[in-house]
């Protein structure tokens, strides 16, 4: 596990997430990195993400590697932050969700690590 996902992990833990924008164009740099992708400025600077996303999309697995298997089936969302910083987590606290539908943010800390989860908002 990298360590950038391992402080911004701990940072949502916290409920304080953070992610790297650029100063010139506002472009989000999640994994941080110290040039702007999308501008190639390196004015970078840390901003607060907000707590919730936006469903971009879901799929449910059946099967999975080892560490997950006794999980299945179980659903990966993508989500997308107003900031434009984009995230892969798996559901909780509902059977299903549908784009365009809003999510928290959290995460459940593991024995490999830090797993990124989304909770329907209602
Ligand atoms: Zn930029």
């Amino acid at each position: 596990m990298q360590q950038w996902f391992v402080d911004f992990a701990e940072r949502i833990d916290d409920g304080d997430p953070t992610y790297l924008a650029c100063e010139e164009c506002g472009q989000a740099a999640l994994p941080p990195r110290t040039v702007c992708p999308e501008c190639s400025s390196r004015t970078l600077e840390e901003r607060s993400l907000s707590e919730t996303a936006t469903v971009t999309a879901s799929t449910k697995i059946f099967s999975s590697i080892p560490e997950y298997a006794d999980e299945t089936p179980y659903i990966v969302v993508i989500a997308t932050f107003d900031e434009g910083v984009r995230l892969t987590g798996q559901l909780r606290g509902a059977e299903g969700i549908e784009p365009g539908e809003t999510v928290t943010v959290g995460v459940e800390e593991r024995e490999d690590g830090w797993l990124v989860t989304f909770s329907p908002t209602d």
